[in-house]
C-alpha cells in the first residue's frame, strides 16, 4: 500500500490530529475484497482488518485526523461542522495511480462533534456500506467502503442500538463546505488551500491560463455528471448540503437516501425534510444553488489570480445546466435505445416517466422492460395502466416510441445491448436493505453478503441468487421504511 498523507501535511488550522476511539468487542460485518486488491491494502484477514476498522490499532503510516469543514444545511448558514464522528486515516495511491482517501466512520468524538455522541449505528453504516457499492457497481461516482464492523458498544439514539464502524474509500472528502470553512475561519489560507485542491485532484488545470476558473469548471462539470447519473437511475441522496458535496462530483455521505421504486417526482425518502427541499425533481436546483454558493467562496482568490471574478465565475456556473443536460439526454437515450442525435428523445422520456407516475409504476422495472420487444416485453406496461384513459395514452406513447426505434438506425442487438448495459435490474430498494439491517442486528451478515453479491452486477440477471423481493416495489399499501437524518 503506497501511504501519500497529503491532507496531513496542509495548513494545522484545517484538521485536529487525533487516534480513534477503539469500538469494543468489534465483529466482523462485512469486507470488499474487491476493492482491498485494488488500494493493495494488505490487511485482507479478519484477524487484521477488524482491529483496524473497530480503531483499535492505526497501521503504521496512518496518521489520523479530523478535517474542519462548515457548510449550508437546508439553505442556511451552519457555521463550523467538521468531521464530527470520522477520521481520515490516511491517504494512499491505489493501483491505478488514483488517489484514495481511507476515512474511519464511527470512531468517537472529535473537537467538531457538536452536540454529537462521534459514533455511527450499525444500521446506518450498513445503508451506507450498501450504497456505496451499489453506486459504484452501477458506474456512478461515489464514495464506497472497504468494510465495516459490529461491537458491543451501546449508542443511544431513539433506543439503544449497537456501534458500528465503517471504513469509508473515497477520491476526496473535500467538500465544498471546506472553502466555506476557510473562508470565514482562516480566510488566508484559501489560496495555498486551492492550490493544494488543484495539484491534488485535477492537476491538469495547473496548465490553464487560469488554473482555478479550470478547476471551478471541472467541478462543475463532475457534478452535474453525477447529478444527471442519479436522476438516471432514481437515486436521491437526501441531504444535498454544501457539506455533503464532495469537489469531486463523488457521492458523499449517506444519510436518508434512497432509490426510488414507483416513479414520482417528489420522492424523498428523508422524513426529516419537511419541507421537500431535497426531494428528487429539486437535485438538479439544489446542486446548482450548492454550486453557487461554493464559487462565492472562490472569489476572494481574485486577489491572487484577477482572472477569477464575478463574471467569469457567473459565466463558468451557467455551464452547469447545460453539461447536466448533455449527460442527462445522453442517458437517457441510452436507457431507451435511441440515437442520442435524434429529435425528441427527453420529451419522449419525459412521457414515458409521467405514465410511470401516473399509474404508480416501478422506474427500474419499467425501463428494463424496454428493452424487450417480443410480445412479453414492454407493451405489457400497457396492462398496468390504472384506467382505459390512461391505456389509450399508453398507447400513443407506444406509437411514437416505435417511430423513434424504427427511425434510430440501430439493429434490435445494438439496441438491447445499450439499453441492457444502461437500465438495471438490481437497486438497492429500501426494503431489502432493511431485512438485511434487521438480519445483522441479529448477528447474521449472510443477508448482507447476498445483497452485495447481487449488486456487484447489477445489470445481470442473477436468478439463483435473487428473491422476488429483490426486483418488485413495495406494496402500494405498505408503509415505507422509515429513515431520518438521526443515524
Ligand atoms: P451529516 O448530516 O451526517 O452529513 O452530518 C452533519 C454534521 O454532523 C457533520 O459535521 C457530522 O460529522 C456531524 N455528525 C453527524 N452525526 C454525528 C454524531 N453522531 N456525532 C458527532 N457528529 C455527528
Ligand atoms: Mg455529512
Amino acid at each position: 500500500m503506497k501511504i501519500d498523507n497529503r491532507y496531513a501535511r496542509l495548513d494545522p488550522r484545517l484538521f485536529h490530529k487525533q487516534p480513534p476511539e477503539p469500538l469494543s468487542n468489534p465483529i466482523a460485518g462485512h469486507f470488499n475484497a474487491a476493492l482491498a486488491e485494488q488500494l493493495d491494502w494488505q490487511f485482507t484477514e479478519a484477524q487484521d482488518w477488524v482491529p483496524i476498522l473497530a480503531g483499535q490499532v492505526v497501521p503504521e503510516g496512518f496518521d489520523p485526523l479530523a478535517m474542519a469543514y462548515a457548510g449550508h444545511q437546508f439553505g442556511q448558514w451552519a457555521g463550523q461542522l467538521g468531521d464530527g464522528r470520522g477520521l481520515l486515516l490516511a491517504q494512499i495511491i491505489d493501483k491505478k495511480g488514483q488517489l484514495q482517501d481511507l476515512h474511519l466512520k464511527g470512531v468517537g468524538l472529535t473537537p467538531y462533534s457538536r452536540m454529537g455522541d462521534g459514533r455511527a449505528v450499525l444500521r446506518s453504516v450498513i445503508r451506507e456500506y450498501l450504497a456505496g457499492h451499489a453506486l459504484n457497481s452501477l458506474g456512478i461516482a461515489s464514495s464506497n467502503a472497504l468494510g465495516f464492523v459490529s461491537s458491543s458498544t451501546p449508542v443511544q439514539r431513539e433506543k439503544l442500538e449497537r456501534g458500528a464502524c465503517l471504513l469509508r474509500v473515497a477520491d476526496s472528502h473535500v467538500r465544498l463546505g471546506h472553502f466555506e470553512w476557510i473562508n470565514k475561519f482562516a480566510p488566508d489560507a484559501l489560496p495555498d488551500f486551492t492550490t493544494a485542491m488543484i495539484e491534488s485532484y485535477f492537476p491538469e488545470c495547473q496548465n490553464a491560463e487560469s488554473p482555478i476558473l479550470a478547476f471551478a469548471q471541472v467541478v462543475i462539470a463532475k457534478t452535474a455528471k453525477t447529478i444527471a447519473d442519479w436522476q438516471l437511475v432514481g437515486f436521491a441522496h437526501g441531504v444535498m448540503n454544501t457539506d455533503n458535496l464532495s469537489i469531486t462530483g463523488s457521492t458523499l455521505d449517506f444519510g436518508p437516501y434512497g432509490f426510488m421504486e414507483r416513479f414520482e417526482p417528489t420522492w424523498i425518502n428523508n422524513h426529516s425534510d419537511h419541507s421537500g427541499r431535497y426531494v428528487y425533481q429539486n437535485q438538479p436546483s439544489i446542486a446548482h444553488w450548492n454550486l453557487w454558493v461554493w464559487l462565492g467562496q472562490l472569489l476572494p482568490l481574485n486577489a491572487v489570480d484577477p482572472l477569477v471574478n464575478k463574471e467569469s465565475l457567473s459565466a463558468v456556473l451557467s455551464t452547469f445546466e447545460p453539461e447536466f443536460l448533455h449527460h442527462y439526454t445522453l442517458g437517457m437515450s441510452q436507457k431507451m435505445g435511441l440515437n442520442d442525435e435524434q429529435k425528441g428523445v427527453l420529451e419522449l422520456s419525459s412521457d414515458f416517466l409521467r405514465i410511470l407516475e401516473r399509474n404508480r409504476l416501478d422506474l427500474t422495472n419499467s425501463f428494463r422492460s424496454l428493452s424487450d420487444d417480443s410480445d412479453q416485453g414492454w407493451r405489457l406496461l400497457r396492462l398496468e395502466c390504472i384506467s382505459i384513459e390512461e391505456m389509450e395514452k399508453f398507447d400513443t406513447f407506444a406509437a411514437q416510441y416505435q417511430n423513434l426505434v424504427n427511425e434510430s438506425g440501430l439493429t434490435a442487438l445494438e439496441r438491447q445491448t445499450m439499453m441492457d448495459g444502461a437500465n438495471p435490474i438490481y437497486v438497492l430498494r429500501n426494503h431489502i436493505a432493511q431485512t438485511a439491517i434487521e438480519r445483522a442486528e441479529a448477528g447474521d451478515f449472510s443477508e448482507v453478503t447476498r445483497i452485495f453479491d447481487l449488486l456487484a452486477t447489477p445489470f445481470t440477471r442473477q436468478i439463483e441468487h435473487e428473491t422476488a423481493a429483490d426486483i418488485a416495489p413495495l406494496p402500494d399499501n405498505h408503509p415505507p421504511v422509515s429513515v431520518s437524518c438521526s443515524s
